[in-house]
């Protein structure tokens, strides 16, 4: 039954972790003494980054130039300082940055990590061990030990290897099972998952357990990883572990690993008590893993303020509305961020032209023209141009699109859309690439340059979803500065604070109701402003990038969590 990876054997290889370069801030230009110009709205946007503005004197009559700066001031390395005790972390999740991605949670999952580590937390990130991970990664893992380990209801038990990669101070441990990890799509269908979710649930609290790492908290992700908490309070009782205080984050409460008791409980070997309406059952017949995940963690999360709220009703609950209501007073929204090391426009080598704040308005312009040649657009400056980078699901709002695709389209406008999933939404925008030659590319692919690529030369990006836990392009996208163009939903609204003519604020243009009149509302929005008052366009894109959209504000309030929960 059981069956052991040939790469077992190689033992004690030498890990060298490959510390990224620390990248200097994009806005490190604007500290030049010598410039003399007006604190725009967009330095005083975020009080964060103002603190790197030095004084300003003279009033500026246009947004921030480059021919402005003179010179650069090396940064000082700063030493970390850490403020608050140190606590361990297991991070146990389906999907992470670079091995495996298939949206944001993969993000998170590399991200918050690393953004940990500088709140003085050591902390461990458990994942499977799929077969679509990279050679070069791969390669570079080295095998730690296996055991078997009891699963099922009739005690059948599996091969359970671990191989361990530290990167960038993280320590990366991931569970080896042929049997259960060999498709080239970590997810494949229920059928499969839900096995396979099962054993690695459970084998990631085995692991620990093998390796004797005894962390203060366990915070686990989404359903793939919701029965550790049920796990670990029914099967580990009698071990080290049961020290630990649970976490469980939601990053998108649509998935939810649902299928029948009798399967559920046959592969999770958990006991029939289990099964009852107030943790794993649902409906009349059928199990949900998140649901006993919700039950038995002590503390539940979600990746904006805004969805935490929006899940208890029942229009977002996804039929978990009352659980959650019932567990609201465990249940904490905080909104994600972006890893400044990846996503940073002056050193992300997957551009054609780099630029910071204060040369975006020119270097945006080259990077547009750069994109319009490798899709084959009409190479043009002048053109709005509108990106879209999804999952092409019914969640992103796509329908609407859809619905109001041939009234964006225009003289003045392209749309260029990066995604893959439901076919009616690849054929859809297939078929607009060739009702629109040269103004419209539909790259149905998952392409990480591409997507880089896009988010530099689009001028605007559209996020129109019908709900969106977090959402991370519209944050890359203001970071690159790039307009987001939003419904308020979620992390959306969380993140995006509408533009206001009237005072000239704001990080983008957004619409409230799921309605694809109001989307156009928005897009018609942007396009008037964009090619009626360019220079308050300009300044939104200046202020877009100066604000701050990193981890650091979201791990420390992910640290004081933990804090709480060990006292
Ligand atoms: P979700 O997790 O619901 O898919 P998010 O906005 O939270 O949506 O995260 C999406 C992440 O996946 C972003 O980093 C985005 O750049 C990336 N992404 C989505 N689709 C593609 C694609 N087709 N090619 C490359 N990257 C993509």
């Amino acid at each position: 039954m059981t069956k052991r990876k040939t790469t077992n054997t190689k033992k004690n290889k030498t890990v060298k972790p490959t510390q990224k370069e620390k990248t200097l801030s994009t806005a490190v230009n604007a500290e030049s003494e010598d410039q003399s110009v007006e604190e725009s709205p967009a330095k005083t946007a975020s009080t964060e980054n103002a603190q790197k503005t030095k004084a300003v004197k003279e009033p500026r009559k246009e947004p921030l130039k480059a021919e402005a700066v003179e010179e650069t001031i090396p940064e000082e390395p700063v030493p970390e300082v850490y403020t608050t005790p140190r606590r361990s972390v297991a991070f146990i999740g389906s999907e992470c940055y670079p091995f495996v991605k298939t949206g944001g949670l993969g993000d998170v999952m590399y991200a918050l990590p690393k953004a940990l580590i500088k709140q003085n937390c050591d902390v461990k990130v458990i994942l499977p061990c799929y077969k679509c991970i990279p050679q070069e990664y791969q390669e570079k893992m080295v095998y730690k030990g296996s055991f078997q380990m009891d699963l099922c209801a009739d005690g059948r038990s599996f091969y359970v290897g671990i191989m361990e990669y530290v990167w960038d101070g993280v320590v990366y441990d991931f569970i080896d099972n042929e049997e259960f990890f060999t498709t080239g799509n970590p997810y494949t269908n229920l059928i499969d998952d839900i096995p396979k979710y099962c054993y690695f649930s459970k084998a990631a609290l085995a692991a620990l357990n093998y390796m004797d790492w005894i962390p203060d908290i366990i915070h686990c992700h989404d359903w793939q990883a919701a029965l550790v908490p049920v796990y670990l309070r029914i099967k580990f009782v009698d071990t080290k572990l049961t020290s630990a205080k649970t976490i469980l984050t939601i990053h998108n409460l649509r998935f939810q690993g649902i299928y029948n008791i009798p399967t559920i409980r046959y592969w999770s070997g958990l006991p029939d008590y289990v099964f009852n309406k107030d943790a794993l059952k649902t409906g009349y017949e059928d199990a949900n893993m998140l649901k006993g995940g919700l039950t038995y963690t002590n503390i539940i999360t979600t990746v904006s303020n805004t969805y935490a709220g929006e899940i208890q009703n029942s229009y977002y609950g996804e039929t978990l509305d009352a659980h959650l209501r019932y567990h609201s007073n465990k249940l904490r929204g905080i909104v994600n961020g972006i890893d400044y090391d990846i996503w940073n426009s002056f050193t992300d080598d997957r551009l054609y032209v780099n630029y910071d704040i204060t040369n975006v308005l020119e270097k945006k312009k080259e990077n547009k023209r750069r994109l319009q040649e490798e899709l084959g657009l009409a190479q043009d400056d002048h053109k709005f141009v509108i990106g879209l980078i999804s999952r092409l699901t019914d969640q992103k709002g796509l329908d609407l699109v859809n619905s109001i695709m041939t009234q964006i389209m225009d003289e003045h406008t392209q749309v260029v859309v990066l995604g893959s999933g439901d076919s009616r939404y690849e054929d859809s925008f297939r078929y607009y690439e060739y009702a629109y030659k040269g103004n419209v590319c539909s790259n149905i692919m998952y392409d990480e340059t591409r997507a880089h690529r896009i988010y530099a030369g689009a001028d605007a990006l559209l996020v129109p979803s019908q709900f969106e836990p977090c959402g991370l392009t519209q944050l890359i996208a203001m970071h690159y500065g790039t307009i987001p163009i939003v419904r308020e939903t979620g992390g959306l609204k969380d993140t995006v604070e509408p533009y206001n003519m009237f005072s000239n604020m704001g990080n983008g243009f957004t619409f409230d109701r799921y309605d694809a009149g109001l989307l156009l509302d928005a897009i018609n929005r942007a396009k008037s402003l964009y090619f009626l008052n360019r220079w308050c366009w300009d300044e939104m894109v200046q202020r877009d990038m100066d604000k701050n959209l990193s981890w650091d504000n979201s791990a420390k309030q992910y640290k004081d969590l933990y804090l709480d929960l060990t006292r």
